[in-house]
């Protein structure tokens, strides 16, 4: 009889083949053959609870017959947790086709770099991608502002879209959703509404914290919630608390929907914080960082990665500007300036809108118009890039500034912008002018 670690390995290479990479990596990659137990049972080891669940229900078959394939035997299986487990092998993934979505191209599972403060939620995530409504329903992600709940949230929604182009999903903020029952109500018009979504397969809600105390809209909320739960459809949220802390919505959805599965994102340890950082120097053709700026960042920025990922931009920013490598001495004293005006830097979208406009002699409602001539689509598209590069805002946050503009229209002006600077001397260096009056301001 062949030893339980070959009878894997010949296992492990049937799976490779059945199933996709991703599935692969995610669910198989890192499970441990442990014993036989006396009724010959094989043992297995996952990372987590979220593992041995979803190989549970989802893969024991294919598990199963790929150990019939490797021996020729009939063996049953068993997953177990192990605490002390290794934690799986990070691999890049595939590029996946994407169906149409309101989503953040940005924001899918390879991007997404996993580590030891968001495995738990990053396993959720993915087990809900790969079997919506089975899976847990509703998902419900939490943790601190610019930990990933977005990202992660998004994710899932991309990878949705993905194995299933004809599913409607939907991103919101609660915000948003708030907006769309008060117009409903304003017009009288809830059909609409409900219509709206009704039919969708997937929603995610992002930041649900908003819509505690918001009585006539908090309730039709929870009307649509329990609809779609009814109906079988996937729901997602995310919140910057756990719901013991938003009481009421604690209560509701307790009561109305029932919990699927709840689960937290960490502030990233200093591996993960510099897995990122290398992941996004990697992604930058044509600007040198050394590996010890990227140290530093991680070092020093420890609060969440929306802040490392300022840091890192303004870097990038800066080492396009005077165009050679970045160096550790120089980045110190960019770094310096950054940590010590931090959060209260007072550049803020509506002063990279004023300055803008300020600087080419136009007016906000021209910068904001929907006018194309040269004179203000220009301005508009450094103001966007401006945006986007100090800010690190969203696409979509940007748009909403620059008159309700779609994603894919500022992400294009960024890019433009970005291509433009190395050739185009006279832009450089009114970008950089934009730039210092900013941070004078
Ligand atoms: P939140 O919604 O929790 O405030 P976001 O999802 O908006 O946070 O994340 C902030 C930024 O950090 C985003 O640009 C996102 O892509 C990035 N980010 C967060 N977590 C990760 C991660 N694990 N790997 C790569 N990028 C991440
Ligand atoms: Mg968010």
């Amino acid at each position: 009889m062949l030893s339980i670690d070959m009878l894997w390995s010949k296992a492990l290479r049937v799976l490779e083949q059945q199933l996709t990479s991703i599935t692969f990596e995610n669910w198989i990659a890192s499970i441990k053959p442990v014993r036989f137990d006396e009724d010959g049972t094989l043992v297995l080891l996952t990372e987590t609870e979220i593992h041995r669940d979803t190989l549970e229900r989802f893969y024991s078959n294919t598990v199963a017959k790929s150990l019939k394939e490797a021996s020729g035997e009939d063996v049953a299986v068993r997953f177990v947790i192990s605490t002390d487990a290794e934690p799986a092998a990070q691999k890049d993934e595939p590029p996946r086709r994407r169906a149409q979505t309101n989503l953040n191209e940005r924001y899918t599972f390879d991007t997404f770099v996993k580590g030891e403060s968001n495995r738990f939620a990053y396993a959720a995530a993915f087990a809900v991608a790969e079997s919506p409504f089975n899976a847990y329903n509703p998902l419900f992600i939490y943790g601190g502002v610019g930990l990933g709940k977005t990202h992660l949230m998004q994710a899932i929604g991309h990878y949705i879209a993905s194995e299933n182009p004809d599913f409607k999903i939907l991103y919101t903020t609660s915000e948003n959703f708030i907006n769309d029952v008060v117009f409903s109500i304003g017009k009288n018009d809830r059909q609409s509404l409900q219509n709206k979504y009704r039919s969708l397969d997937v929603l995610l809600i992002d930041d649900i914290q908003f819509i505690g105390g918001k009585d006539a809209t908090e309730l039709e909320f929870f009307n649509v919630f329990n609809d779609l739960k009814n109906a079988g459809k996937q729901i997602i949220i995310t919140s910057d608390k756990p719901p013991k802390d938003v009481p009421l919505l604690e209560e509701r959805l307790k009561t109305r929907i029932g919990w699927g599965l709840v689960v937290d994102i960490q502030a990233p340890d200093f591996e993960t914080r510099l897995a990122i950082l290398k992941r996004k120097a990697s992604e930058e053709a044509g600007v040198e960082i050394e590996d010890a700026v990227l140290s530093m960042i991680a070092e020093r920025i420890n609060t969440n990665i929306r802040d490392i990922e300022g840091c890192f931009n303004r870097i990038v920013a800066y080492t396009k500007f005077i165009n050679k490598p970045m160096t550790a001495s120089i980045a110190e004293n960019v770094l310096k300036d950054f940590i010590s005006s931090g959060e209260k830097r007072n550049v803020s979208g509506d002063l990279i809108k004023q300055v803008v406009c300020d600087f080419f002699d136009i007016t906000a409602a021209e910068i904001e118009s929907s006018r194309r001539d040269r004179k203000f689509a220009y301005p508009r598209q450094i103001a966007m890039y401006l945006a986007r590069n100090l800010l690190d805002s969203s696409y979509q946050e940007i748009g909403m500034m620059y008159g309700n503009r779609h994603y894919s229209t500022v992400m294009h002006a960024c890019e433009q912008i970005e291509n433009l600077i190395p050739s185009d001397d006279q832009l450089k260096k009114t970008v950089e002018d934009i730039t210092a009056r900013l941070n004078n301001s």
